[in-house]
């Protein structure tokens, strides 16, 4: 048993990863030829050899693949990492080979990353990535990697390099199953995006042999390597209804034709071009910090007015939601963070950057409202990280003097669930941020597997804080004369169950990774809006997180009947 993160049932022989490449010896091994000069060529030749190799793969890679091979690449070659090696080719405690002091030096930096915390420790896979790679290119030996197979196959791995995940054959790996990672882990994000079912923290599962048939299902973490006649059965329906799932008609309703968009969640234009493809009702959240990921300096307006302008275009007509950048924590800027805070997610992050950086917020609002000059899309504005009244006063006056019309506001931080009232009086609507409002309400990292059940959007303590924001949003609307819209784009609308209750709650808009619009749509359209309403009641009233999901699962048979 593991975390389930993506659903869908699968039976399928397993491959393991290719083995970690072995630690090369020290002191041993056979002496290093050459001078000490050419080992350090040798060092610098392979680093850029794996840069080289990643980059090729990013650009034929798209959206959140593309950004985190190019972001791997550019660790290749980290001075810190290429400048320790070589200064390790000749330390006075012994010299060692190009491919003992690759690695060492990459052990270093590890450790310094994870002990930074938050954002930086989730990079030390991406490091000890690239520093496999590179013994490897130095030892002339293939870069590990996912295993080849004819067959298509259930990957099993300890947990997936980024820079693995990124490059997968959707045709060949039918799911992922790892040992370790979180619901929020590089794996689980990109099985989402690829729409693998995929089963996280599922501790043992390296011990499976290659080619054992195994039975996943991801809706609830099953990994199962003796499956009977039933899981087969499972498997055989799901592969059925996988392909009528995976459309969605481009209207959100309910069974009594009650409208709720399905917006989608993207983070570049390639991203917006296909969530159109999808039949997205619109973008419910732009992450415009996906669009700088790669970048140390702040991009200039005009290439901010070409990555927004990007996304307007795939939606003419439609509303587009841009936050604005969201910066610190498990998503640092050079140019946006500040790198040695003790605890980043609690640090100076999202909105709150703008008091020490001063400048970037104006010009990127100028961005989006040149880019939105040209096109037709209904550009809506958000901020990342509002705490207080104040601070989403601040932002709509900001917005609203550079010709933004219809500025609003992520809730992420309790205190803003909590004051809902008078946060939402200051703005036009409000968006659900539940990753971190499930973080920031449990106190619970939400990069951590061993913290999963905490981590849990169904929490009730997370379910009173979306229905006080609902509250507060009618209150100011009331106040107001004009109604506020809120609408939920943290992971929490992708879950097909959730997004019924989160309906049945008062949320008028739900936006997603565009995989998760067809199931989505497929499990409102069964239940009418007082049905909907009853669940969220019985959500509501459970003990547990466990409690609340099962009830409202076992309310919606098309849950099971669907494999989701
Ligand atoms: C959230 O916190 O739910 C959210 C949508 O923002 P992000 O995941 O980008 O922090
Ligand atoms: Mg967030």
């Amino acid at each position: 048993m593991g975390v389930g993160v993506v659903p869908g049932r699968v039976l399928a022989p397993v491959r393991q990863m290719t083995a970690a490449v072995q630690e090369p010896p020290f002191p041993g091994g056979s002496p290093a030829q050459g001078t000490l000069e050419s080992q350090s060529q040798r060092i610098k030749d392979a680093a850029k050899a794996v840069q080289a190799d990643l980059r090729s793969r990013a650009a034929t890679a798209s959206g959140e693949a593309k950004n985190i091979l190019s972001a791997t690449a550019l660790m290749a070659t980290d001075p810190m990492l290429v400048t320790s090696a070589i200064k390790l080719l000749s330390s006075p405690d012994g010299a060692r080979t190009p491919e003992r002091a690759v690695w060492e030096a990459g052990s270093g930096v590890a450790e310094m990353l994870s002990g930074l915390g938050g954002y930086m420790a989730e990079r030390v896979s991406d490091i000890l990535d690239v520093r496999a790679r590179i013994v490897c290119e130095l030892r002339g030996e293939p870069a590990p990697g996912i295993p080849y197979s004819e067959q298509p196959f259930i990957l099993v791995a300890e947990d997936l390099a980024p820079a693995d995940t990124a490059t997968l054959d959707p045709r060949k790996v039918l799911a992922l199953v790892t040992a370790s990672g979180g619901p929020q882990s590089h794996t689980a994000i990109l099985a989402r995006a690829l729409g693998l079912p995929a089963v996280v923290a599922a501790p043992g599962v390296q011990e499976i042999p290659d080619g054992q048939p195994v039975y996943v299902d991801g809706a609830v973490g099953i990994v199962n390597s003796s499956p009977g006649e039933e899981q087969q059965r499972a498997a055989e329906s799901w592969a059925a209804s996988a392909s009528s799932l995976k459309a969605f008609s481009g209207s959100g309703r309910t069974a009594d034709g009650f409208s709720v968009p399905l917006l989608a969640n993207v983070g570049s234009a390639a991203d917006a071009a296909l969530a159109a493809v999808a039949c997205a009702e619109g973008v419910g959240l732009l992450r415009t910090e996906f669009c700088f990921l790669n970048r140390d300096t702040e991009p200039t307006i005009a290439d901010q007015v070409e990555a927004y302008g990007g996304v307007f275009e795939a939606f003419p007509g439609r509303k587009v939601v841009v936050r604005t950048l969201d910066a610190g924590a498990d998503k640092p800027l050079p140019f946006l963070s500040n790198l040695d805070e003790p605890n980043p997610a609690l640090g100076v992050r999202g909105y709150r950057a703008h008091a020490g950086f001063p400048g970037v917020l104006e010009r990127q609002l100028q961005a989006i409202a040149t880019a939105a000059a040209s096109h037709t899309a209904e550009v809506w504005v958000m901020a990342p990280m509002i705490s207080t009244a104040e601070e989403a006063a601040e932002f709509a006056s900001l917005c609203l003097g550079l010709g933004l019309a219809t500025p609003g506001v992520m809730v992420e931080v309790p205190s803003a669930a909590l004051t809902a009232s008078s946060v939402l009086g200051e703005v036009d609507f409000a968006s659900i941020g539940t990753n971190d409002l499930t973080q920031y309400a449990m106190a619970a990292d939400r990069q951590l597997g061993s913290l999963a059940a905490l981590n849990d959007p169904w929490q009730p303590a997370v379910l009173q804080l979306v229905r006080l924001t609902v509250e507060g949003a009618a209150a100011a609307g009331a106040a107001d004369g004009k109604p506020k819209s809120v609408g939920v784009c943290g992971e929490a609308a992708a879950d097909p169950a959730l997004a019924v209750v989160l309906v049945g709650l008062g949320i008028t808009t739900l936006s997603m990774s565009a995989r998760a619009l067809g199931p989505v749509s497929a499990v409102l359209s069964s239940v009418t809006v007082a049905q909907a309403r009853e669940l969220a009641a019985v959500a509501l009233r459970a003990p547990t997180a466990a409690a609340a999901r099962s009830a409202v699962r076992s309310a919606l048979p098309l849950l099971s009947e669907l494999g989701l």
